[in-house]
């Protein structure tokens, strides 16, 4: 299974990989999911009109505003990016420096360390086998158990093998397209090892997204590695670290989903993938 979270690594597989778009994951990226839930479920919830809701995701992703085109996906209505808010911010004369800390609204506020290392390269495969772990074995994911470390880092290539009760599970982490040519034609010739494959258009993985600010070619290797040490710290210091733990989601669950790979949740939370051209 190849990951789905990256609109711009998904049109790469549809443009020049159709053979391979059965194994792409069928998840919606996450404002993909968020755009839709904030209309079917958070609306109804909070007693509102659905049509008087106007969705804007502020992304570190320049694809996301293409992503936002595809009819497969409606619910967000929106995407800035990190540099555009930044802009506008300035604009509007105010310095987050001088800003006091507040909590996300509730409902939909509450997230979880697994979502938040997202945004690094083999973020997306950690936090999936997170809840691998947890699914087989019955107990939450803990570093001293087991570590993904051997995933993580700033190569453009990555391995590593998981071993969870009897399955050995085999993985790939890919960043930057170009670094995924040889893996690609392995799969496409059915001589691939790996279970999952993560596979990122951008260096470093989203922190290193074409909406987040510039720094020279110099700088550059340096922010994206500070950025991604930035968001494990901030995964450390979090109380949770798994969605399945994420109090929002179980009560989305609860509530409106019944359960993962429902139907309801296929209608709202899957998509589908067309060769392009
Ligand atoms: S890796 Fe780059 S293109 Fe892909 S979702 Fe992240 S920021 Fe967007």
């Amino acid at each position: 299974m190849f990951t789905s979270c990256c609109p711009a690594w998904v049109k790469y597989a549809e443009t020049f990989y159709p053979e391979i778009l059965d194994h792409l994951s069928t998840c919606k990226s996450p404002i993909g999911m968020e755009g839709i839930m904030v209309k079917e479920y958070f609306a109804k919830q909070m007693n509102l009109d659905k049509e008087t809701l106007y969705t804007v995701a502020i992304t570190p992703c320049t694809a996301k505003k293409f992503e936002l085109k595809r009819e497969e996906i409606p619910g967000t209505d929106a995407v800035i990016t990190v540099s555009e808010l930044t802009k506008w911010l300035k604009d509007e004369q105010i310095d987050l420096r001088n800003v006091s800390k507040s909590s996300f609204d509730s409902l939909l506020g509450e997230g979880s360390g697994g979502g938040m290392i997202f945004g690094n390269t083999s973020g997306v495969c950690e936090s999936a086998l997170r809840t691998l772990y947890y699914y087989m074995t019955g107990e939450n994911y803990d570093e001293q158990k087991i570590s993904f470390s051997d995933v993580r880092g700033y190569e453009n290539v990555k391995e590593a093998t998981f071993k969870i009760n009897d399955l050995e599970v085999k993985v790939a982490v890919v960043h930057k397209i170009s670094a995924a040519k040889k893996l690609l034609e392995d799969v496409k010739n059915g001589t691939s090892p790996y279970h999952f494959i993560e596979i990122m258009n951008c260096q470093g993985g989203c922190i290193g997204g074409g909406g987040q600010p510039k720094y020279n070619e110099e700088m550059e290797h340096i922010v994206k590695e500070k950025r991604i040490a930035g968001l494990y710290k901030k995964d450390k210091e979090d109380t949770i670290h798994a969605s399945y733990e994420n109090k929002d989601i179980q009560k989305i669950y609860r509530d409106f989903l019944i359960e993962p790979n429902s139907e309801i949740a296929h209608r709202y939370l899957h998509t589908t993938y067309q060769k392009r051209n």
